[in-house]
């Protein structure tokens, strides 16, 4: 039913097209053509998201994945050795996340051209997923009508579906001290380093239970070894897949900051913002069961797991779609060993058509 080589030469070309985050533009009109020439619908949001619909019976599913890669993702040159696909080694190759795109449009061909019987389908191809999901936080929910959605952007054997993802909050803090000659005057002096590296030094970090993370990522500050630095910046993030838990958390960080800054006379400006909400989807979820099914008739074990981080699953799911994020196969991603197998592309996207309910032959 899938064409393999059609699926193979597809990505092969999709991933030569540069779309780094927030320069979909080109891959974008690739896609909308393609789109087009299938019959369906398209257009592009506001956001630049590519949007599309394909008229059907029953229920409608919106089918997901991102157009944008993250660096160093220009001038990809792929090749395909023993079934598998990898860049030229000085690149990502994009299967994060343009297998999850040639799926869609693979399934998408089949169904148009046999003229199989499928649900309608909503798809929404989002920019800038690898810069905090910006691309699916611009969809206008509204205008679309599934309530359920598959999103194909995650790793593992095919059949791993991700039902779980955790919030994740980002925490900015300035620690102001009080500049002073260091060899001059420096009783005079707050150092900011000081009250930083005692705040983090304080801070619960790494792995703080099975369900919650945290990390101070980049800390900047200070001008001379000469002057008592009176600034310090610090950039960090906690994850839980539990509110009460990362609320506990982001307490902590944010206390640690205040007390060291207290203790010495500091100030810090503290901003904690919400990237996305956490998400858990029950094994007795419709979409959950019918993607364990469609697994098992394909001689797949499906394999439900969390997620340690966010996709576009998180913010559909919080905008009312019961949302499952799939396995394309994709490996080592965001990183220049990327790479994904023939044979998971082809059996990803039989697993997609089998989930819209179409008997795949084994
Ligand atoms: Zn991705």
């Amino acid at each position: 039913m899938i064409n393999r080589d059609r699926l193979v030469s597809t990505f092969l070309k999709l991933v030569q097209i540069d779309s780094p985050s927030g320069q979909e533009a080109e891959i974008a009109r690739h896609l909308m053509a393609e789109l087009r020439s299938l019959g369906l619908t398209v257009e592009r949001d506001a956001t630049g998201n590519v949007i599309a619909r394909l008229a059907g019976v029953g229920p409608p599913i919106l089918l997901s994945a991102h157009m944008d890669t993250v660096g160093p993702g220009r001038g990809v040159k792929p090749a395909l050795k023993d079934g598998i696909i990898t860049s030229d080694g000085t690149t990502i190759l994009g299967a994060d996340d343009k297998s999850g795109v040639v799926v869609i449009l693979e399934v998408l061909r089949v169904l148009v051209e046999q003229d199989l019987p499928h649900p309608p389908l909503e798809v929404a191809l989002t920019v800038s997923e690898e810069q905090g999901l910006t691309g699916a936080k611009g969809l206008d929910l509204t205008t679309l009508r599934a309530g359920e959605g598959i999103v194909l952007d995650s790793g593992g054997e095919i059949g791993t579906v991700v039902v779980s993802a955790p919030s994740h909050d980002k925490i900015g803090a300035v620690v102001h001290g009080k500049a002073a000659h260091a060899g001059g005057e420096p009783e005079k002096g707050i150092n900011a380093i000081v009250v930083a590296s005692e705040a983090i030094a304080a801070m619960p970090l790494g792995r703080i239970d099975e369900e919650t993370t945290a990390n101070v990522g980049r800390i900047q500050g200070g001008t001379a070894t000469n002057i008592v630095p009176d600034r310090v910046e610090i950039a960090g993030e906690a994850r839980s897949h539990d509110e009460r838990k990362l609320e506990a958390q982001v307490q902590a960080m944010t206390e640690a900051l205040e007390k060291a800054a207290t203790r010495h006379g500091a100030t810090v400006d503290l901003d904690v913002e919400r990237s996305y909400s956490t998400f858990k989807l029950s094994e007795e979820e419709g979409i959950v069961r019918r993607a364990m099914a469609a697994a098992r008739n394909l001689g797949l074990t499906p394999a439900l797991v969390p997620s340690g981080g966010g996709s576009d699953a998180n913010i559909l799911n919080a905008g009312g779609i019961t949302a499952i994020n799939v396995s394309t196969g994709m490996e080592k991603v965001h990183t220049t060993e990327e790479r994904i197998a023939v044979a998971d592309l082809v059996k990803c996207a039989e697993l997609l058509l089998a989930i819209l309910g179409l008997e795949v032959g084994g």
